[in-house]
C-alpha cells in the first residue's frame, strides 16, 4: 500500500535503519554528538536564531509557543482545524484570543488582519499557519507576518510550519517561532516537535512559562547539546539522518524544487481529468480536491489500487481527499496515483480511461511539452 497521506508521511528505509540501533543514554558524549548534529542541520533548514526540539506531537510545540510568547491577547487565523486549535491553546493557557475565521479553502487577508490588530492594540501574540493542513491553503504568511510588524514591531508572530518546513524555503525575516513535526515533511514517526525561534523571541520569553513546555529551560540545556528532560533519542538519531540525507543528495534547495515540481504537475493532471481543487491557493504540502464523490474515490483507490490518501475532518467528511507532496517521494509512486484517480473516475462512470492523468503528470513533471520558440 502506498501511503500518501500529508501526515504521517512514509519513513525512508535509510531512517528507519539509523533509528534500529541500541538505545543510547541521553546524557553521554556519544548522544551529545548526535544532538549537535541534529542541531546543526536544522539551524540550516531553519535559518532562525536559535533551534529547540521538544519529545512532543506537533501541537505541543504550538502549545508551548503560545504559552511562553503571548501574554496578554493571541490573535488566531482560523482557516482550518489547526488554526482553531491555536486559539483553544491559548484560552485553555487563560489568555485572550481573537479570531479571524473563514471557510476552509480561503486564506486570511492581509486587510483582515490589520484590521484586527489596529482595532485591538492588546493582541501582542499572532498565530498562523503557513500551511494548513485541514484543506490544504497556503496563507500569505510572509506578507501578513511584515504588515503585523509594521503595525506593532513587538508582537510575536507564531507560524505553524508543520506541513510547510521541509516543503519549500521559509522566509523567517519577520517570523518569531517557526514549528515543525516530525511525522510530516521530516519524513519521521511521530513524537518529535521542532521550534524555530528569533532573538526578538528569546528575549520575550525572558525565564519561561510552564513547566516541561517551559522554553527557557530548554533554551540552556539546548545550546549546551542536552535537554532539560529525556529527549527523544531515536527519533533524534532518525532527524539526524534524515537531514545528512538530505545535504548527501543535492540539498535542501532540490528537495524544495522537486516539490514543487511534483505538486504542480499533479495538480495539472488532477485537473485534466476534471477534478477541481478545493483552496483557492494550494500549498505545496498536499493536493486537495472537492468531490461529491470523495468517499468513493478514496475506498477505490484504497481497495482497489493499493494507495492511501486522507479525507476531510469535520464539515468536510467525504467531500475533500488530500494527496500528500511532503517527502523524498519517486515520480514512479506519485505517477500511479494519479493514474489511479483516473481509474477510479472510470470506475464511478465518470469519464472513460485514457490515461490523460498520468500523461498531463509526465507531460509536466518532466517539461516533456515544447514550448513555441
Ligand atoms: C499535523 C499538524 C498539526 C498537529 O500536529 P500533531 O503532531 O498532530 O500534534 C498542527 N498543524 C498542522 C498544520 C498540521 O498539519
Amino acid at each position: 500500500m502506498l501511503l500518501f497521506t500529508p501526515g504521517p508521511t512514509p519513513v525512508p528505509e535509510f531512517a528507519r535503519v539509523a533509528m534500529a540501533g541500541e538505545t543510547l543514554h541521553h546524557r553521554t558524549p556519544e548522544f551529545e554528538a548526535i544532538f549537535a548534529d541534529a542541531r546543526k542541520l536544522l539551524f540550516k533548514l531553519f535559518n532562525t536564531d536559535e533551534v529547540i526540539m521538544l519529545a512532543s506531537s506537533g501541537t505541543g510545540a504550538m502549545e508551548a509557543a503560545v504559552v511562553n510568547l503571548c501574554s496578554d491577547t493571541l490573535l488566531s487565523i482560523n482557516s482550518g482545524k489547526f488554526g482553531e486549535r491555536f486559539g483553544k491553546i491559548a484560552v485553555a493557557s487563560g489568555l485572550k484570543n481573537i479570531e479571524i475565521k473563514n471557510e476552509w479553502h480561503t486564506p486570511a487577508s492581509v486587510a483582515e488582519v490589520v484590521e484586527a490588530l489596529k482595532a485591538n492594540p492588546q493582541i501582542d501574540a499572532l498565530a498562523i499557519q503557513i500551511s494548513e493542513s485541514a484543506g490544504g491553503l497556503r496563507h500569505n504568511v510572509e506578507e501578513i507576518a511584515a504588515a503585523a510588524k509594521a503595525i506593532n514591531p513587538n508582537i510575536m508572530v507564531i507560524a505553524d510550519g508543520i506541513t510547510a518546513v521541509g516543503v519549500e524555503r521559509i522566509d523567517v525575516t519577520n517570523i518569531d517561532c517557526l514549528i515543525a513535526g516530525s511525522q510530516k515533511a521530516l519524513m519521521l514517526p511521530p513524537g518529535l516537535a521542532i521550534l524555530g525561534l528569533s532573538n526578538a523571541a528569546v528575549e520575550k520569553i525572558g525565564s519561561g512559562k510552564g513547566y516541561y513546555l517551559n522554553l527557557a529551560s530548554e533554551i540552556k540545556k539546548q545550546s549546551q547539546n542536552t535537554t532539560a528532560y529525556t529527549a527523544a533519542t531515536t527519533l533524534i538519531i532518525g532527524l539526524r539522518s534524515v537531514l545528512q540525507h538530505i545535504e548527501d543528495n543535492g540539498g535542501l534547495e532540490k528537495l524544495y524544487a522537486d516539490t514543487e515540481k511534483r505538486a504542480t504537475a499533479v495538480l495539472a493532471a488532477l485537473k485534466a481529468v476534471g477534478l477541481h481543487v478545493y483552496p483557492t491557493s494550494p500549498a505545496r504540502s498536499m493536493t486537495t480536491i472537492d468531490d461529491e464523490n470523495a468517499s468513493e474515490i478514496r475506498n477505490l483507490l484504497k481497495n482497489e489500487f493499493g494507495v492511501n490518501v486522507a479525507g476531510g475532518q469535520d464539515h468536510l467528511k467525504g467531500k475533500i481527499f488530500r494527496i500528500n507532496q511532503m517527502g523524498l517521494i519517486e515520480p514512479y509512486e506519485i505517477v500511479w496515483v494519479v493514474n489511479a484517480v483516473e481509474l477510479a473516475l472510470q470506475k464511478l462512470g465518470r469519464r472513460d480511461f485514457d490515461g490523460t492523468a498520468s500523461r498531463v503528470f509526465n507531460e509536466t513533471y518532466f517539461s516533456l511539452k515544447q514550448t513555441n520558440k
